[in-house]
């Protein structure tokens, strides 16, 4: 069982939605990993997050943080305001409640193992939420985060692998540092939720095994189309003969209907799982 699965391709939410935006883009980042380096304000906010899951973290396992907060003020100003909004989260009103923070699970699926990590789990008898730290500005338009993989697969991968119905499970995003205040997004999950996600998982997948299959012969992922505006924020774009010095006016008019959703898209594309 053990040998089966080293061989499958493990598949995160953030290369789900790299794959479902660009499956180019998928094939330089993670076939070929030509990453070029952080933009340093962005590492600068990955780095203030991480800081933020690990403080919370400890706080789920027990252990003192007065220490983290002391040498921070902008975590001990979120991890407050955080406290204050979601006393119950901190402290469990159930002390029978299973929580556990950064909890990995993976599933088997076709060729592929799918891996989620929650920043906290919290399951009891009746229901299992998991929870998700964000440390971003602002909170995407919540339509546009149902259609995240990580809304998606993360609900999706704790009803496949667990006792729960998909009625029983829901996912909470908190955007700790939203202008001042953490302001929270909730998603409840169903069976026909699931079954629609189980569906597009074995479309995404039944495409990227053609594509894969196809790449060992030599054909490289297909690119989107021309109008896409998502070439014209892409460290790709030269490679691909995407930059914007080639991009008619005419292109970018019709780009920018869909502009809106590329835009949300890409944001949220930034928002990566942090592993400690
Ligand atoms: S430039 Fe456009 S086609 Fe090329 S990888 Fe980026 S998004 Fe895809």
């Amino acid at each position: 069982m053990l040998s089966t699965q080293t061989q499958l391709l493990r598949l995160s939410q953030g290369q789900l939605n790299l794959l479902e935006r660009c499956p180019r883009q998928f094939q330089h980042t993670y076939l070929q990993q030509l990453n070029s380096p952080l933009d340093p304000k962005y590492q600068e906010g990955q780095t203030l997050g991480s800081r933020f899951h690990r403080l919370m973290q400890q706080q789920t396992m027990g252990l003192p943080i007065d220490s983290f907060l002391q040498e921070d003020a902008q975590l001990k100003s979120w991890m407050t305001a955080f406290a204050d909004a979601a006393p119950e989260i901190l402290t469990s009103a159930n002390s029978e409640a299973f929580r556990d923070s950064e909890h990995y699970r993976t599933l088997s699926f076709s060729d592929y193992l799918l891996t989620v990590i929650y920043d906290l789990l919290i399951a009891d008898n009746s229901k299992a939420q998991i929870f998700d730290w964000k440390t971003t500005p602002k909170p995407p338009n919540k339509r546009y985060l149902e259609k995240n993989w990580q809304t998606r697969l993360y609900m999706y991968v704790l009803a496949e692998t667990s006792e729960y119905p998909p009625e029983n499970i829901s996912m909470t995003y908190w955007f700790v540092q939203s202008e001042g205040k953490p302001q929270n997004i909730k998603f409840s999950y169903n069976t026909t939720a699931h079954e629609q996600t189980a569906k597009k998982l074995n479309q995404l997948l039944t495409k990227l095994t053609n594509w894969l299959e196809r790449y060992q012969q030599g054909e490289q992922f297909p690119q989107v189309a021309l109008c896409n505006k998502a070439c014209e924020y892409c460290q790709f774009a030269t490679r691909c003969d995407r930059d914007r010095t080639q991009t008619s006016a005419d292109v970018i008019s019709v780009a920018n209907s869909a502009s809106n959703i590329d835009n949300a898209l890409l944001n949220l594309a930034n928002i990566q799982e942090v592993s400690l």
